[in-house]
């Protein structure tokens, strides 16, 4: 099968197969725009690509896969150091942009390819193999510089049709998002998802509760960032009710947010993990009940598990926290240059550690409680989630945002302190807030009131950069 197989096999002429905010074509036409891009591209192995959420990126980029070369998305609003970085360190020869745009110039960068909307082609060239490079995917930076994963063709493959299976995607969809066009959400399950699958896409650009609301989609996709904001807009939420399905992944969806959608929409957010190193791996069913703080079961071919320092498997009560590690047919093939961090996130019997800290129920049902590095709290002898806190403070009328951090403490090694955006709240009372909620030693010790808390382009809390300072 081809990875881009439906756009491949489609003779649908409909117009509105693909929007991109306001500009829409039929899969055909689609095809034929993306074919003439792969005829500039011939005997190129590796092309980066501005990834501006514009029908000029879903061409370049199918356009490229077509042609067998390695996709490398630049988010557009990197900065000159981090474009830099991405260009050098992935020694792309060509770069795609749209053809009526000037691009940033810069000290480095390859030969510029326009992707020009009047050129079109009928040749579909023959499908490359399933291991060659499809995407190269930096990192989402949240815990330092971000990293070059190279993921095949079959690993992209592998992880839609996974989700296909999960989540009951079929053409008969009409999916719906806003996400940024540079990493796995939004490029491979957002993008290349229907392609593959064969739903109709309508990316609404900025991703707007009032834009999901007129979009009347089937399928949604958003981060946690986006969902809270359609819970706090009832007329925006409401709309979703005719949805089939709402998704959200990138962070932890929290549960104040998972309630509140369930009692707007009616439907019971479907939520999933993954990361750019491993596609998505672990997912809540639609066939099956769903629970607020759980990501669900592995997907088809995807193996998990939690272990402990010794690596021997926790016990399944959906408690004792360990180290997730995952393997199976979505996995990278390893990071761009960078033995060092490949052999650091490989386990001997050839496992990806992937550095966050899990539960795993008796069902295997599947909690994630964060990352290792900045979620896990080591305070006076205990282990604490930070996302346990996180979702106690949010419970909370006055907070809007929460994020919950170690830091040093002299007895207890490090204590509770919490991050939090309010609405004329006070420290001592969320200290107590907290304090009825969970046992005694997970209640924050300092509460620091803030005006925004820092966030990468998916929303995440770049928490390194909150204990920075
Ligand atoms: P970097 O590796 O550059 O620091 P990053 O880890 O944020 O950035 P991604 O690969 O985009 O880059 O994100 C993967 C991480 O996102 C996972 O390791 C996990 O910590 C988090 N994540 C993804 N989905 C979920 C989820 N449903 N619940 C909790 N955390 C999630
Ligand atoms: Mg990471």
């Amino acid at each position: 099968m081809r990875l881009l197989n439906w756009l491949c096999e489609s003779t649908d002429e409909r117009p509105d197969a693909v929007r991109i905010e306001d500009r829409v074509v039929s899969w055909v036409e689609l095809r034929r725009l993306a074919c003439a891009v792969a005829d500039d591209l011939r005997g190129v192995d590796r092309v980066a690509i501005e990834a501006t959420a514009d029908l000029e990126t879903v061409v370049g980029v199918v356009g490229a896969l077509l042609a067998g070369a390695a996709v490398v998305p630049v988010p557009p609003d990197a900065g000159p150091i981090e474009r830099g970085h991405i260009l050098r360190d992935s020694a792309a020869e060509a770069m795609l942009v749209p053809a009526h745009a000037e691009g940033p110039d810069g000290p480095v960068g390859p030969p510029r390819v326009p992707v020009d909307l009047s050129r079109r082609s009928d040749t579909v060239p023959a499908e490359p193999d399933p291991a060659a490079t499809a995407l190269i995917l930096y990192t989402s930076g949240t815990t330092g510089a971000p990293k070059g994963a190279v993921l095949s063709r079959r690993a992209v493959a592998a992880c839609l049709d996974g989700l296909a299976d999960a989540w009951a995607w079929t053409p008969d969809d009409l999916l719906v998002h806003g996400l940024p066009l540079f990493h796995v959400h939004g490029l491979v399950l957002g993008v290349l998802g229907p392609l593959r699958l064969g739903s109709r896409l309508h990316h609404t650009g900025t991703p707007r509760p009032q834009r999901y609301a007129a979009a009347a989609g089937t399928l949604y996709f958003g981060v946690p960032t986006v969902w809270s904001r359609i819970a706090a807009d009832p007329v925006a939420a409401r709309a979703l009710r005719g949805a089939r399905l709402l998704v959200s992944g990138s962070a932890a969806l929290p549960v104040a947010v998972f309630d509140d959608l369930a009692t707007l929409t009616g439907h019971h957010v479907v939520e999933r993990y993954g990361m750019t190193e491993t596609l998505i791996t672990v997912s809540a069913r639609a066939d099956a009940p769903r629970r607020p703080g759980t990501v669900g079961l592995p997907l088809p071919g995807v193996r998990t598990r939690v272990v402990d320092e010794r690596g021997d498997a926790v016990t399944a009560d959906g408690a004792t926290m360990g180290e997730l590690q995952v393997c199976g047919p979505t996995l990278f093939d390893g990071y761009l240059d960078r033995p060092d961090a490949d052999a650091a996130t490989r386990t001997p019997d050839g496992w990806f550690r992937t550095g966050d800290v899990a539960t795993v129920g008796p069902d295997g049902w599947h909690r994630i409680v964060g990352r290792a590095a900045t979620d896990l709290i080591k305070s006076g002898g205990y282990r604490i989630g930070a996302g346990e806190v996180e979702d106690a403070l949010l419970a909370h009328p006055g907070v809007r945002e929460a994020a919950v951090v170690g830091t040093p403490h002299p007895d207890l090694g490090q204590q509770v302190t919490a991050y939090v955006v309010g609405d004329g709240v006070g420290e001592a009372e969320l200290i107590d807030f907290v304090a009825r909620q969970l046992s005694a030693h997970k209640r924050p010790r300092q509460v620091r009131l803030v005006d925004a808390l820092p966030r990468n382009a998916l929303g995440k809390v770049q928490k390194t950069r909150l204990t920075a300072d």
